[in-house]
């Protein structure tokens, strides 16, 4: 194992031996290929540099206290990454090669897998792109679907603290039907100068409302939006919002833990009524959020008056992470054991 300072990693990227990569050529896919340059050599008028066709994914590895390693609904993630190729027009990589490509990424780094107890983990990142040229807006005829790995800390470096957010009406994340639903590059631009404010002003991130009527509560920056309110979670519906891995296992967790659910249009007045709020996704499984600014009316929503975590929240977070880490039982076989 390398000589790093696992406890202290940043989620950030970090050079590692190998990545995985196939191309799509003459309308099939090839064979999947080691490399270990960092750097890929694509056409200057490829679609993805043009047109936005690039679609990503990001999931984790986890190596337990047994020594096993293991990976977290990698089905999910390879369903909603042809589900994104869709969306905008790309070629599907199938299961079997998303698979396959994920699993020797992992092999080819498990040096960099951070050891179970450090709160890190090997961040997978599998990425497609159109990679043939085109200048008439159209499809490309190439496409490139590569994986790599990095070690990486938490996402927020509070870690499971809570954090600030903030509410602003002058940016739009995504339309609501345009792509806000698949996990495309594009959105993330679209969102990085209100970010970059948020950031700016003391938030971890925005809490983007629906680009409609500014009304309903869609989700945070990278991460879905969810509530506790009395013994229900609440998450919101919206067409616009990413569908989480994360946020559909939180459900289906409190749902075991008897609590009720409901997934529908969350208004922002009604944040003043939940007893717990958080972000979730695969970076931080749970962010609990302190605090939401709404930047135009000046209103602060606060929530954890004791400076932690809410008690539902906390929970839920333990139990995620001890199934994704192999201490819980794996009642829903959600993982996949590498090695
Ligand atoms: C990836 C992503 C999430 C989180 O999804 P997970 O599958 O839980 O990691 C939430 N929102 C957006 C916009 C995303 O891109």
């Amino acid at each position: 194992m390398e000589n790093i300072d696992w406890k202290s990693l940043p989620f950030a990227y970090f050079k590692t031996d190998y990545n995985v990569r196939c191309y799509y050529r003459n309308g099939k896919w090839g064979k999947i290929e080691t490399s270990s340059s960092e750097y890929i050599n694509i056409h200057m008028a490829a679609t993805c540099l043009h047109y936005g066709q690039e679609a990503f994914e990001g999931m984790k590895a986890f190596r337990g206290e047994d020594g096993k390693i293991r990976i977290f609904r990698w089905e999910e993630n390879a369903k909603r990454m042809q589900r994104s190729a869709d969306g905008i027009m790309m070629a599907e990589v199938p299961a079997e090669i998303f698979k396959k490509s994920i699993v020797k990424a992992i092999r080819l780094n498990t040096k960099h897998i951070p050891p179970f107890g450090e709160g890190a983990a090997l961040y997978l990142r599998p990425l497609l792109i159109g990679s043939g040229p085109q200048v008439g807006v159209k499809p490309a005829d190439e496409y490139l679907f590569l994986v790599f790995v990095s070690p990486v800390g938490p996402y927020f470096k509070e870690g499971f603290s809570p954090v600030k957010v903030q509410i602003s009406r002058d940016y739009d994340r995504a339309a609501p039907r345009g792509t806000g639903s698949i996990k495309v590059g594009g959105n993330y631009a679209a969102g990085m100068k209100a970010g970059k404010r948020a950031h700016d002003e003391g938030f971890a991130t925005v809490l983007f409302l629906d680009s409609k009527e500014q009304k309903y509560l869609d989700e945070a920056g990278p991460a879905n939006f969810f509530a506790i309110k009395g013994n229900t979670y609440v998450t919101p519906k919206s067409d616009s919002i990413l569908p989480s891995i994360t946020n559909m296992s939180l459900m289906t967790l409190a749902e075991d833990m008897g609590y009720k659910v409901e997934r529908r249009p969350i208004t922002a007045d009604e944040l003043s009524e939940f007893d717990e709020v958080g972000a979730c996704g695969t970076a931080a499984v749970i962010s609990p959020i302190k605090l939401i600014n709404d930047r135009d009316t000046g209103k602060n929503y606060e929530y954890c008056k004791d400076g932690k975590a809410g008690p539902v929240s906390t929970k839920l977070y333990n139990r995620l992470k001890a199934i994704q880490e192999g201490t819980a039982e794996d009642k829903f076989g959600w993982n996949y054991i590498v090695e």
